[in-house]
């Protein structure tokens, strides 16, 4: 593995956790009232049509029945059989409004409240709305897509589903690729394990391509061009027990070897199963760092790779005088390289002191809403500038520069 492949595998870490800083979460889609009436709409047989639907959804044949043409009855099949692969449960589906006719006489589109929960997984329900065109007077369904800009993955399409232990993953793709994040999501839960125990189940969501992740994300084109992985709520809302999944952007993630792909897939499941996502008030030099803690543990190679940029930053500027700030994790802030890996290396000086039990605990009581200073004190004797001082002392060992 070269030099560059690891500084690409943790610039595409970091973009992540500059999403997580609250980027990623966004707005909640707020329904538009209809652009145009049309004449075919009609809410009472939509919603009928909605309800058989939700009750075929363990039957693929019957969703089949509800579709407008062959194509949209080959999707309502796919997304019966998404479900019962998935195990959703909460699922419903209900009709909102009309947002304008289509071409036909007796069609129209309508918005639909979706919710769902992996069973097992997540402990409450998503919910999103998608755009539904009804046909047939509101009896069929023509197509599903995304209201505004989020699509849920498993509305898109066929999907293929593992499971493995403390982890589901499902791929829009090939047998092949939901194989090769099945066998990644399993060593990243395990590498979770010695520090963290049994955590929250681990969903990693892979989209056929990064063109697919912005839609099941709700993003602007292009916000995660240069992204590994990001680990975000899966309907974009902050409430405390919204579900919070994995999504790979493999345009990304694809291109790195097999080492640094790891390392990214590790780095998002701890965010995952620890409940990371919404933990305000952990800093995040924290929270990455000790992403990175867990994600570099068993990778052997040494610091002058894995902690180069920040080395050279040391050479470059001199020594930090503050541990990272929140602010200094925002998006196009610039040497985000450099920042994870200075993160990392707070990671790494803390379990020098007290090893990694001490860590693990430290993150646990301030993710838990534990002040930093005093978790600090009582897991370590030090204040946070002793922590800065120690933290200091092993980047000019690391940089070769004087204290
Ligand atoms: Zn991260």
């Amino acid at each position: 593995m070269t030099r560059r492949v690891v500084t690409s595998a943790l610039t595409g870490v970091l973009s992540v956790g500059a999403l997580l800083a609250g980027g990623c979460s966004g707005d909640e889609y707020v329904a538009p009232p209809p652009a145009t009436r049309s004449d075919a709409a009609d809410p009472t047989v939509a919603t009928a049509t909605l309800a058989a639907l939700r009750d075929a959804l363990d039957d693929p044949g019957a969703a089949a029945d509800l579709g407008a043409d062959d194509e949209s009855a080959d999707l309502l099949a796919a997304l019966a059989r998404n479900a019962t692969a998935l195990r959703l449960e909460d699922v419903s589906l209900g009709y909102v409004t009309e947002t304008g006719a289509t071409d036909g006489d007796d069609g129209w589109d309508g918005l639909v409240s979706v919710s769902w929960r992996v069973d097992g997984f997540d402990r409450a329900a998503a919910r999103t709305e998608v755009a539904v065109s009804f046909d047939d007077g509101g009896r069929t369904i023509a197509g599903v897509a995304a209201a505004e800009r989020r699509l849920p993955l498993w509305l898109t399409g066929p999907l293929v589903v593992r499971r493995v232990p403390g982890a589901l993953v499902m791929a829009a793709g090939e047998p092949e690729v939901a194989d090769r994040y099945a066998e990644r999501a399993a060593r990243a839960v395990a590498a979770t394990r010695p520090l963290l125990g049994r955590g929250d189940g681990l969903v990693v969501e892979v989209p056929e391509d990064g063109e697919q992740l912005h839609r099941v994300l709700g993003a602007d084109r292009g916000a995660y061009d240069s992204i590994a992985a990001v680990t975000a709520p899966v309907d974009g809302t902050t409430a405390p027990r919204s579900p919070v999944h994995v999504f790979v952007n493999r345009a990304v993630l694809d291109g790195l070897d097999r080492v640094a792909a790891q390392v990214v897939m590790t780095h998002e499941a701890v965010h995952a199963v620890t409940g990371a996502v919404g933990a305000r008030n952990a800093p995040l030099w924290l929270v990455e760092g000790f992403a990175d803690h867990v994600a570099l543990r068993d990778v052997d190679l040494p610091e002058s790779r894995t902690a180069a940029q920040v080395i050279r930053q040391v050479k470059r500027d001199g020594l930090p005088d503050r541990l990272p700030a929140d602010s200094d994790f925002s998006p196009g802030a610039g040497h985000l390289g450099t920042l994870y890996e200075g993160a990392w290396q707070v990671a790494e000086t803390l379990a020098d002191r007290g090893g990694d039990d001490a860590l693990a605990t430290l993150y646990r009581e301030v993710l838990d809403g534990a002040g930093t200073a005093d978790a600090l004190r009582r897991g370590f004797g030090w204040s946070e500038d002793d922590l800065l001082a120690a933290w200091r002392s092993r980047l000019a060992a690391l940089a070769g520069v004087p204290e």
